[in-house]
């Protein structure tokens, strides 16, 4: 195929910006970083076709570049952000035989080079892209405070939404992701001496002890939702009856059918001990990306475009969330999974492996003309 030839010729300059990108360390929240980053972006697709804007937000910036055309846009999301402070790595960049690697080479700073190649191809060669839209996040690792209501109404005009989060493990893309809940319970007792007058309280921790085991049966693994206790405190001084006690739950699952029976559940807990209260805080994160026949369909094509490159492409379903749950959520068939091949995601190892990127970037490529 004639892109790949193109993409393959490309390797060293695309590792160069690629390096020149991973280099501006912007881990979310550090407002240096992420200026600099985002100053990349604007030098490297400033000068294409489309309309690069800008603005500015509390996280960092938010970058936009909008191509026009026919009929309804593609969405493209990108983050720009990464999870690991600066000087995690040993060195910034290196590569090391057929890897390459630093912060956020993998998850996605590779992802936003694959679709700087595919729009220069796209120049350089004058085949037809849909229209586009492309958002570049500064807080997608914190939960996408800032950029979710940008995502979201960009997702409701655009009829198609690519995230160019990576792979699989296995190389496949990602066309279902578990949903993300964040909840807070919370005992209150009532303090007292432990040693004078033990009878005149009433132990939170002993409440909430009682209420974590109702809260780990809640759990369904055949049907892969998970619900982890997995932070608690309660409690002041050993001599006093613990007073407040609570307990942080993350709740996975594949679908908001799953979702709604573990939130009714949590909500419907009554306390053990007499005289204890429970109060529930938090919601869902990211809702859960389940897969549609238009979403399979979106899949399907690419699947196609794989096989031409010699990739062989599965439908992957992973526990993680992304920006793709928020518009997988409105209906508008997404596909996730279509950044660079590599591992070690949040890893200070985190790497992509060169020899791929080629056809990684012709995938998408052709996915962006196929639509
Ligand atoms: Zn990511």
């Amino acid at each position: 195929m004639e892109t790949l030839a193109w993409m393959q010729a490309k390797l060293p300059e695309f590792l160069r910006d690629l390096e020149a990108f991973v280099r501006r360390e912007s881990p979310s929240g550090d407002r240096a970083g992420l200026e600099e980053a985002a100053a990349f972006l604007e030098e490297a697709f400033g000068p294409l076709e489309g309309r690069l804007s800008r603005k500015d937000t509390p996280a960092g910036p938010v970058l936009l570049l909008r191509r026009e055309g026919e009929g309804a846009p593609v969405l493209v999301l990108c983050h720009y952000d990464t999870v690991h402070p600066k000087g995690s790595f040993p060195e910034p960049f290196h590569l090391e035989k057929d890897k390459a690697v630093g912060p956020g080479v993998y998850d996605m700073k590779g992802g936003i080079i694959a679709l700087l190649y595919a729009l220069r191809h796209a120049e350089a060669t004058g085949r037809r892209l849909p229209p586009l839209e492309i958002l570049f996040t500064p807080d997608e690792e914190t939960g996408s405070k800032e950029s979710r209501p940008l995502i979201e109404a960009a997702a409701k005009k655009a009829r198609a939404v690519l995230v160019l989060e990576p792979p699989t493990a296995t190389g496949d893309l990602k066309v279902a992701r578990k949903g993300v809940g964040l909840y807070r319970l919370k005992a209150r007792g009532k303090a007292a001496h432990q040693g004078v007058e033990p009878e005149k309280g009433v132990n939170a921790i002993l409440e909430l002890a009682h209420q974590i085991l109702k809260v780990a049966a809640l759990e369904d693994r055949e049907k892969g939702t998970t619900l982890g206790p997995n932070v608690v405190r309660g409690g002041t001084v050993s001599n006093v009856v613990a007073e407040e006690a609570w307990v942080e739950l993350d709740l996975r699952a594949w679908t908001l059918e799953e979702v709604r029976r573990v939130e009714e559940a949590l909500r419907g807990l009554t306390p053990v001990l007499p005289g204890a209260r429970l109060e529930l805080s938090g919601g869902l994160n990211r809702p859960p990306m389940e897969p549609t026949e238009a979403s399979l369909a979106l899949f399907a094509k690419a699947k196609a475009i794989g096989e031409a490159l010699g990739l062989r492409l599965e439908p992957g379903r992973v526990g993680g969330g992304s920006d793709g749950n928020f518009t997988a959520a409105l209906g508008v068939p997404t596909l996730d999974g279509l950044g660079l091949f590599g591992g070690d995601a949040h890893q200070r190892t985190e790497y992509v492996v060169v020899s791929e990127i080629p056809r990684r970037t012709a995938l998408l490529a052709e996915l962006l003309y196929a639509l």
